[in-house]
């Protein structure tokens, strides 16, 4: 039985590797996903016939509990909600992966008690590891949530947190030593007292970094997660949650590193930089005064006269398309812009919206075709032959001052260069800055229109306007 286990295990990891090779394009992402579910579902089953299993009552009501919350959060969940889903669900995987292990260690205490089990030192870490990773996964994620909710603002004053890190850190490793080397696995209180800490942890490591920095943070916590997770199978002795746990653990980490790179930041910048709008520490005045007078405005019937002779048009989407949910009104215009002639595009920034992937997954739902969408690398050579670009809710991602202004939070950081396009159209609903807090040149340059407003009206305003004619 136990081979037959290992087996659907290692089936279950198979599909798992070609699941992720799936998702890494959005034309075999959907059956990427159902690879990995399939991987899970055998995964579940091995599990199941794992002679472990001491009671399937109560697993059964677990599985219906969890299947039932699944299903619902995921039909409820709004789009632009999907990263607080994300950070959710890493936060369970961590407190699943503490419970577990503290659970095996309860029952490894009575066993050794009765002199049927002799802790080894790596039993000892994997369970202080898990255990560890889990707790701090679980309130950083609680914190995480609430800031992208809105639900938690950002401290003023960072240094109790950073001094809260540090004094955790030196107590953690105090009381490791003495759980691994003392000879004193069996001492509860000292593990309770660990597992507090590590709770205390996460909150003092996620709370003083920026709101706007969560994507990075949770794919961060999600490769935690991961480690917890693996660290749980080393205590359980299950080749199944160690393979699953390293894959999740390894893909978090390149996650946030491709993340930190195209936002063009160190790891250590995000986690202990503090916020980074409150770092570019510009003022709604200065905001203002920059832009004073030198914006120049249109019309929605204005933007459709301009198209109506375009031949070539490039739509740039950020995070305002996602809040607007202007998705399927963007693909509305491609194809009528289409059926007049005009070849239409959209260019990709890979960090252009709040998660990875994120204009991909929102212009798939629209079902804007895959080959329209194009990577930043390739388009930008392209937009001196554009007519018209439309910047619909994105600002960062397309902000000259990136290639520029070295004091800048985002220079260095590739932007879409839309302002080589003949003319530049911009969609927002006012002159308020993105997530790095800095006022946009792009806004101000000689060849760029703003259409002030939510980018689902003015897109339908303009769709109306060029059918009217
Ligand atoms: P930005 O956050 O720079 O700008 C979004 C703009 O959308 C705002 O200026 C806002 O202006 C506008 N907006 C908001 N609501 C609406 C609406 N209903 N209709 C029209 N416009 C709207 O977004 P970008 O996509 O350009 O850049 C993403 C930023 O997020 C980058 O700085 C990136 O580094 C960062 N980031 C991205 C991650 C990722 O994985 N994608 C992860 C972490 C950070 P206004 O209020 O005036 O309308």
């Amino acid at each position: 039985m136990q081979a037959f286990v290992n087996f659907f295990y290692l089936a279950a990891a198979v599909l798992f590797i070609l699941g992720i090779k799936g998702m890494t394009k959005p034309k075999t992402a959907v059956r990427g996903n159902q690879l990995s579910a399939l991987g899970m579902g055998l995964a579940v089953l091995a599990a199941l016939l794992d002679f472990h299993v001491v009671s399937y009552g109560t697993i059964i009501i677990g599985i219906l509990a969890g299947g039932a919350a699944g299903v619902y959060m995921a039909r409820k969940v709004q789009m632009t909600s999907v990263p607080e889903m994300v950070a959710l669900l890493n936060g369970l995987g961590g407190g699943a992966s503490l419970l577990v292990a503290a659970a095996n260690y309860l029952e490894s205490q009575q066993l050794s008690g009765m002199g049927q089990f002799d802790p080894t030192v790596e039993w000892s870490v994997a369970v202080i590891l898990s255990i560890l990773v889990g707790a701090v996964t679980l309130t950083g994620s609680l914190v995480a949530v609430g800031k992208l909710m809105g639900k938690v603002d950002d401290p003023k004053d960072i240094r109790n947190y950073k001094l809260g890190v540090k004094a955790s850190f030196a107590l953690l490793f105090v009381g490791t030593l003495t759980l691994v080397m003392g000879d004193t696995l069996n001492s509860g209180v000292l593990l309770t007292l660990m597992i507090l800490l590590c709770l205390v942890l996460g909150v003092c490591l996620v709370m003083p970094i920026g709101g706007a920095d969560m994507p990075v943070v949770v794919s961060l916590l999600n490769s935690y997660s991961g480690i917890a997770g693996a660290a749980a199978g080393f205590v359980l002795g299950n080749n199944g949650l160690i393979i699953t746990g390293s894959l999740v653990g390894a893909s978090g980490l390149i996650l946030t590193s491709i993340m930190c790179k195209a936002m063009n930041r160190s790891l250590v910048n995000v986690l202990f930089g503090g916020s980074m709008a409150a770092a570019a520490g510009i003022s709604k005045s200065e905001n203002d005064a920059f832009y004073e007078g030198k914006v120049k405005f249109a019309s929605a019937d204005e933007v459709a006269m301009m198209l109506e002779t375009a031949k070539r048009v490039v739509f740039v989407p950020g995070y305002g398309l996602a809040v607007a949910q202007a998705q399927h009104a963007t693909r509305e215009l491609a194809s009528l812009l289409e059926s007049a002639g005009a070849k239409v595009k959209y260019a990709i920034h890979p960090v252009a919206g709040r998660m990875p992937g994120h204009m991909n997954v929102l212009l798939a739902e629209a079902e804007v075709p895959y080959d329209q969408l194009v990577e930043m690398d390739t388009i930008n050579p392209e937009f001196p032959q554009t007519d018209v670009a439309i910047v619909l809710g994105a600002n960062d991602v397309v902000n000259p001052v990136a290639a520029k202004d070295k004091n800048s939070p985002i220079y260095g950081m590739p932007i879409l260069e839309v302002y080589n396009a003949r003319t530049v159209i911009v969609v927002k609903r006012g002159l308020s800055p993105g997530f790095a807090g800095i006022p946009n040149e792009l806004f101000i340059r000689e060849n760029t229109l703003m259409v002030p407003g939510d980018a689902k009206k003015v897109l339908q305003d303009v769709i109306k306007a060029l059918r009217e004619g």
